[in-house]
């Protein structure tokens, strides 16, 4: 026979801060005055946005700051349905990754502008390659916040 154990329930929460560095630091600052900047590589020539200070494929730091457009293709997409601790969105909504024009990867970012409860809309809206461009924050606080999102571009 089985023993029985009493269990309790008890949710931890981890707030934490990490220094950004001069790299990010000077990213998130351009986003309060409405750029998004990358930084290219002088070994390869890729644009990562957000900015690195060095790129990971051919291991060249990065000292080139460009400006990117605030507009790319969606390469992929989810749609987020369940709550989980951290989230700083109430779900429903849209997490993607977007290749802005200018810049060679992805940059992970919010999609709005529509009804997510609309199967049919979100299919139509939401596909590999679809263009969309930044919607930005009236207040912007240098943070990833001061694009509120990205919305489809028809
Ligand atoms: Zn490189």
């Amino acid at each position: 026979m089985a023993k029985e154990y009493r269990t309790m329930r008890n949710d931890v929460t981890l707030p934490y801060q990490w220094a950004l560095g001069k790299t990010w630091s000077r990213f998130f600052d351009g986003l309060k005055d409405g750029r998004i900047q990358g930084t290219k590589c002088a070994g390869c020539g890729r644009v990562y946005v957000p900015a690195r200070s060095f790129c990971p494929v051919c291991f060249t730091d990065t000292t080139q700051w460009v400006d990117v457009k605030p507009e790319g293709k969606i390469l992929t997409w989810t749609l987020v349905r369940e709550k989980y601790l951290g989230q700083v969105q109430e779900p429903p909504y849209v997490v993607a990754l977007i290749q802005l024009d200018g810049s060679d990867c992805g940059f992970s970012h919010f999609i709005g502008g529509f009804d997510l409860s609309d199967a049919g809309q979100l299919k139509r809206k939401l596909k590999t390659g679809a263009k969309v461009k930044a919607v930005w924050s009236p207040v912007r606080n240098a943070d990833i916040r001061d694009i509120t999102c990205f919305v489809p571009v028809e």
